[in-house]
């Protein structure tokens, strides 16, 4: 057959096999470049430590984790933490489990809670730390990836990333765990968090009243998203509201308008 076997490719300890197991698969030709990456995960529960593990199997630079929470019993039944961690904080659960997962990735735990004075603080300091930083760029990461469960914390980490200008996903899943919505921000270009304000303060119902129908009610404002049970994944693009309560969001916009010629120049010489 044409299949080509890979069991006969032995996989050493060197960091760079996992990564050539992966470029194999051809889907990017630069895929070594994932080393130089840092993504920030805010919440490292039943989505933030998933796509941690992942980004770890996957080679990674480096993962910053925060979470204010201690592993529960509670938490067995989600995938990744393990009743030996009861006790231990998630953020250093989590560094434990993938570094023994893959050793060279640098992992950082913040375990502190981003609404905060003092919380904030830290989350904005740790994410313009640059010493980890080969190429120039603004921000010390590449991306954040909100994971949290409730509006207060999103709004924070939109405020942070409007501030910073720096892209950022932010992801929800329902109470009864059958749909869920990822949403790409980029500051200035796309809405932020605060551009449309969700179903929860829309409508001026309480979230956790919300919560047992069924409807991630701390996130867009209707119920759309991915339905599991209809394999139904509508998308679309959302763009900035002129009129939105965020001053940094207004300034992001200001900025993306003005470098339109920019954009348009780069774009012509393609
Ligand atoms: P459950 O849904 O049963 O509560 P969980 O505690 O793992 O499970 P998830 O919704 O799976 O919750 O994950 C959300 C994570 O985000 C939690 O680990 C929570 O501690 C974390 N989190 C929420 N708000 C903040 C915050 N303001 N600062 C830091 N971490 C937060
Ligand atoms: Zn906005």
């Amino acid at each position: 057959s044409k299949v080509k076997d890979m069991s006969a490719e032995v996989v050493d300890s060197n960091p760079y096999s996992r990564l050539m197991a992966l470029q194999r698969m051809g889907i990017v030709d630069n895929y070594e470049r994932i080393r130089e990456f840092s993504v920030a995960i805010v919440g490292i529960g039943g989505v933030g430590s998933v796509a941690a593990e992942m980004l770890t199997r996957c080679g990674i630079g480096r993962l910053l984790l925060y979470d204010y929470d201690k592993v529960e019993l509670a938490n067995m039944n989600r995938l990744f933490f393990r009743p030996e961690q009861v006790g231990m904080t998630k953020t250093d659960a989590a560094v434990q489990t993938l570094s023994e997962i893959n050793p060279d990735v640098v992992l950082e735990s913040y375990t502190l809670n981003i609404t905060t004075v003092e919380g904030f603080d830290t989350f904005m300091s740790s994410l313009t730390n640059k010493s980890f930083r080969t190429t120039k760029s603004d921000s010390g990461v590449d991306l954040v990836l909100s994971c949290v469960d409730n509006y207060e914390a999103r709004m924070v980490v939109n405020q942070a990333c409007n501030e910073l200008n720096q892209t950022w996903m932010e992801s929800g899943v329902s109470e009864d765990a059958v749909s869920g919505h990822i949403q790409l921000l980029i500051p200035g270009e796309t809405a932020c968090f605060a551009c449309v304000p969700p179903l929860v303060v829309a409508s001026g119902i309480d979230e956790r009243t919300l919560k047992r129908e069924g409807v991630c009610a701390a996130s867009l404002p209707t119920t759309m998203g991915y339905n599991a049970l209809k394999d139904y994944f509508p998308t679309m693009e959302m763009k900035p509201n002129s009129q939105c309560s965020n001053t940094a969001c207004l300034e992001r916009q200001k900025e993306y308008i003005l470098a339109k010629p920019t954009r348009d120049a780069a774009a012509k010489a393609k």
